[in-house]
């Protein structure tokens, strides 16, 4: 594997574990030339499939994309890469399962179901980027409908949700 600073080819791996409930390895690795340290993960290749874009448009899925999208949304919050890597991972066994064309509204609305159990900051972050709420009264409802299913959830721990927080880069 080359390194990802230096593009030298004399990297070597210093440690390796088992991670995502058994579905992946991951794989700490060090450059020999210029000692930087980089992660990999190997996983079998189920994710072959194609988007399908609001316009009708198709594109390969991927997921380096999707999983850019959640870490933005995910910036400053108490949820690992490695939650995240495996949510990604079960939502793609799912789709994978499913058909071999997905919607991008399909992506979308799976992605904000699982976000919204991991972190409710992080779900409302994603849910105005991808929902693109069309003013700020139809978002706001969006977060008093959360509020108002915590509200009847018995001894929730979650944290409540402050604005600050919610914008907060
Ligand atoms: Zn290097």
């Amino acid at each position: 594997m080359q390194c990802m600073k230096c593009k030298s080819d004399d990297t070597s791996v210093i440690d390796s574990r088992i991670v995502e409930e058994g579905k992946a390895i991951r794989r700490r690795r060090k450059c020999e030339v210029c000692d930087h340290r980089f992660t990999t993960y190997e996983r079998p290749e189920f994710a072959t499939f194609t988007v399908i874009k609001a316009g009708g448009k198709k594109e390969p899925y991927s997921r380096d994309k999707l999983q850019r999208g959640i870490m933005v949304a995910a910036h400053k919050r108490p949820i690992s890469s490695g939650q995240i890597e495996t949510m990604i991972s079960s939502l793609e066994e799912k789709w994978a399962a499913n058909k071999k064309e997905i919607s991008t509204k399909r992506i979308g609305r799976d992605v904000m179901e699982s976000l919204k159990m991991l972190d409710e900051v992080a779900y409302l972050r994603f849910a105005s980027v991808y929902l693109d709420y069309p003013c700020a009264d139809e978002f706001l409802e969006e977060i008093n409908n959360l509020i108002g299913h915590r509200k009847h959830r018995k001894k929730s721990s979650r944290q409540s949700i402050d604005q600050k927080e919610l914008f907060e880069k």
